[in-house]
């Protein structure tokens, strides 16, 4: 096991966890064939919850590159979130975990705008929760989901509180390709989850990793990567990104880390009798 502290090369990767979902597995994959999830179920015990459901950690990361503290994601927040079971989300006691200060953080960067990512951008009276930070935010997800037309799809009105006042505060950078964060860490375009969905490339030292956000939601899409989830906004793009992606990472042997696999998410990806799986160090 890897723990929840790993470094790739010169950066450090401290793998934190808001909090875990109890998803129906017809929820998430509402077209699956019975059993078709028996055989991920038993590779990995820890995404199946007694009652059978699928666990779902919301895992988030903070980076430590040339001198800057790079948060990825931003979990559910404080909730209770009624939409999912009153889930509440321990971000704060995460960090303080890690030893990291909110004030430390130089840059938020947000994979996507779905609830369950940045849900700790703001404090509860509406400022900044890390109060140096610039937060990064790919241009088609912030056209997406600011605009009130989608707002019927999402599952409460977190978007207001979280995500719009991004802007007024003078803290959101919206970017587009690729853009580097510091010489080791760049963000990658992966869309298709979301119109906008990013992931980021970690670089250092001849090692390389990558936090795919939520190309896979579940260890199991590494293996079929056609399996879509009621949540892939974008059906069609969401599983030829995540097969061209799945591909590259194998071919180049790149560390796989994933908020929402068995925590802390860290892993590499093997063959096994000619099948694709995701492992963790
Ligand atoms: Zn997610």
């Amino acid at each position: 096991m890897a723990g929840d502290r790993t470094r790739v090369g010169n950066v450090e990767i401290l793998a934190c966890n808001d909090g875990m979902l109890e998803l129906p597995v017809q929820m998430v994959f509402p077209t699956l064939a019975a059993g078709a999830m028996t055989p991920f179920n038993q590779r990995y015990p820890q995404t199946v919850s007694p009652q059978g459901n699928i666990l779902d950690p919301m895992g988030f990361y903070v980076l430590r590159s040339q001198g800057k503290t790079v948060l990825v994601d931003t979990g559910i927040g404080p909730g209770p979130i009624e939409a999912f079971g009153g889930v509440r989300g321990n971000l704060p006691q995460e960090l303080r975990r890690q030893g990291v200060k909110a004030e430390e953080i130089d840059v938020v960067l947000l994979t996507h705008l779905h609830p369950d990512h940045v849900g700790w951008n703001l404090t509860a009276q509406g400022r900044p929760t890390f109060p140096r930070a610039r937060y990064l935010v790919h241009r088609a997800d912030w056209e997406f989901f600011t605009n009130r037309d989608n707002w019927k799809l999402l599952p409460y009105p977190y978007v207001e509180s979280c995500v719009l006042p991004l802007q007024r505060l003078g803290v959101l950078d919206l970017v587009t390709g690729e853009r580097a964060v510091t010489g080791e860490v760049t963000t990658l375009p992966t869309p298709g989850h979301t119109p906008g969905h990013m992931s980021v490339l970690i670089a250092s030292a001849g090692q390389r990793a990558i936090v795919t956000g939520d190309v896979s939601v579940h260890a199991a899409q590494v293996t079929e990567t056609d399996w879509n989830t009621a949540f892939d906004g974008i059906p069609e793009m969401a599983s030829e990104t995540r097969r061209q992606l799945l591909d590259r990472i194998e071919r180049e042997g790149m560390i796989m880390i994933a908020g929402h696999f068995p925590v802390p998410g860290i892993g590499k990806l093997v063959r096994l009798q000619g099948k694709r799986y995701w492992q963790a160090l």
